[in-house]
């Protein structure tokens, strides 16, 4: 119905609550002024926050004064500074939703993925040994990072080199794959495919709440990151898959010449977020009251995504990505993706972030992904409050005015 503004509140047999908590809390939050400025520019993944809130103390961790006081996690391990609590979860994890081969690859742990873009960076351009700074693309629209962060510390290693699809340069290369891809939510696969191409898979949303899991990836380096695995973002905790043992060593040493390895605490908080991950997936250990978190999160994306395709559906003025029906591996059924951003296209010669900035909606214009301005990603993974008033306002956007 278009202009409705009810809540979406749904059962699914999947889950032990049957609901998806009501769009405003108003005993956690105060409500947010119909006029307020609705900030889904960053990918901040508070939605989680209802699911953590239903355990707890469940997850609470605590530390004495006398513990974690050393640099070292485990000497004997390659990456010296990672938790054997944390290593083992990880593994655990992609053990339980299939979605990585963990056997016979290195873990290496970072202060987010963030710095593992960075060490993996180095890792592949330092051994090259080249005379000049090694290329770094990946395909429009990519992740707006990836170009802030090659190009940051003007490395004499790598440097950006744009749009993989207009890659026309001999020579060594690194390509980010992002799959699912930020900001569109498309599964990719490499666009140059050279035989002196390095690859770094970035599986940050490769998550069941995301995308169906179609199969354990098994690339060269794939990474991972709580950020959008379990919402956990301020504990800046990601970690890599590394086959190659000397590359693994690298971004070791990257990391150790960064910042001295990785908070302890943080990883700890991060083993025990990703133990309560596990558990909650499985049938013997999950206890009723605890709903499986993945299905949990994929229910409220797809609420999400259901009313926010109905309001576009019914203004007419924008268009949404479509994503085939998959089989997922981890839920038993055909889904599909339900991203964690909306990749969302205005008409031809529209600024849509300018748009969405005149109506009080921040988002991030199509150009910082190296697209075109007539689009804007929009976070999904807000609290709810703000997604909901979100989707009331949009359904208030009848016209497009020229000149925007
Ligand atoms: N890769 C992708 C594709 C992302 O979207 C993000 C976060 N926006 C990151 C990496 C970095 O995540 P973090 O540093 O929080 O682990």
């Amino acid at each position: 119905m278009c202009g409705s503004d009810q809540a979406i509140v749904t059962k699914d047999s999947k889950l032990s609550s049957g609901v998806v908590p009501e769009a405003t809390d108003a005993n956690l939050r105060p409500n947010l002024p119909v006029d307020a400025i609705i900030n889904l520019d960053h990918g901040d993944p508070t939605m989680y926050e209802s699911y953590w809130r239903t355990l707890g103390n469940a997850c609470t961790v605590m530390f004495t004064g006398y513990q974690s006081l050393s640099y070292f996690a485990n000497p004997k391990n390659l990456c010296w500074f990672l938790e054997p609590k944390l290593e083992e979860e990880i593994k655990k994890l992609h053990d339980v939703v299939g979605n990585a081969t963990v056997e016979d690859y290195h873990i290496v742990v970072g202060t987010g993925s963030s710095q593992l873009i960075q060490a993996a960076l180095y890792a592949l351009s330092d051994a090259l040994n080249e005379p000049k700074p090694v290329n770094v693309v990946s395909a429009t629209p990519y992740y707006s990072s990836y170009s802030e962060v090659t190009d940051f510390v003007r490395s004499g290693l790598y440097k950006w080199a744009g749009d993989a699809h207009n890659f026309d340069k001999d020579g060594p290369y690194i390509e980010m794959v992002t799959s699912p891809n930020n900001p569109d939510g498309v599964i990719r696969e490499p666009v140059v495919n050279r035989a002196q191409g390095m690859l770094v898979h970035d599986l940050a949303y490769y998550w069941p709440q995301y995308t169906p899991i179609t199969g354990p990836a098994d690339h060269d380096i794939m990474l991972f990151t709580v950020s959008k695995c379990t919402g956990h973002a301020g504990s800046r905790i990601g970690w890599a898959l590394v086959k190659d043992i000397n590359v693994a060593r690298k971004m070791v040493k990257f990391i150790e010449i960064n910042t001295i390895g990785v908070s302890k605490e943080a990883q700890q908080r991060a083993a025990k977020i990703l133990e309560v991950i596990s558990d909650s997936c499985s049938q013997t250990v999950r206890p009723p009251e605890l709903d499986n978190f993945f299905y949990y999160s994929q229910h409220l994306l797809t609420g999400r995504w259901k009313k926010l395709r109905e309001i576009v559906k019914c203004n007419g003025l924008f268009t949404l990505p479509k994503f085939p029906l998959q089989y997922c591996n981890f839920t038993g059924d055909f889904t599909k993706a339900h991203p964690a951003f909306a990749w969302m296209k205005c008409k031809e010669g529209v600024d849509c972030e300018k748009l969405f900035r005149g109506h009080k909606i921040l988002t991030r214009s199509g150009k910082r992904f190296g697209s075109d301005p007539k689009y804007v990603r929009i976070s999904m993974v807000s609290r709810d409050e703000e997604f909901d008033l979100f989707v009331r306002r949009l359904s208030t956007i009848h016209e497009i005015a020229n000149g925007n």
